[in-house]
């Protein structure tokens, strides 16, 4: 516990569960899973009912492959607003980050990639 809530290192949110990598091994099946996207409702009213009882570290935001999500801006500055983690971190495949914004750097405070790419093979989009 800390300041009257439930504290953790970290908790993870998963935004879509395919991805545009097939790498050997993937420890979250996403090869073999259909397209699917995260709510953005879903995803403001859990963390809005987590916010009141626990506070983390960080929150990860994990997939699939994150960078797929076209509300991923959206998700990100709602995470800011209701603060229920000290930092954003994204994990990605960084396949798309060329592509990512301004203020996509702006909203994490940190991305992670680099292990993830390790064993990937060819991407499919
Ligand atoms: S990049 Fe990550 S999520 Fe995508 S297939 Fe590879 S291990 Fe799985």
């Amino acid at each position: 516990m800390r300041k009257g809530k439930i504290h953790r290192r970290s908790v993870e949110y998963n935004l879509t569960e395919h991805c545009n990598l097939r790498c050997r091994g993937c420890g979250h099946a996403s090869p073999l899973l259909p397209e699917k996207f995260a709510s953005l409702a879903a995803f403001r009213a859990d963390l809005e009912a987590l916010a009141e009882a626990f506070h983390s570290d960080e929150l990860r935001i994990v997939g699939g492959e994150p960078l797929l999500h076209p509300q991923l801006l959206d998700f990100l500055r709602e995470a800011r607003r209701i603060n229920v983690a000290d930092r954003i971190v994204l994990y990605t495949n960084g396949v798309l980050l060329y592509k990512a914004s301004v203020e996509l750097w702006q909203l994490v405070d940190e991305i992670s990639y680099g292990q993830k790419t390790e064993s990937a093979d060819k991407p499919v989009s």
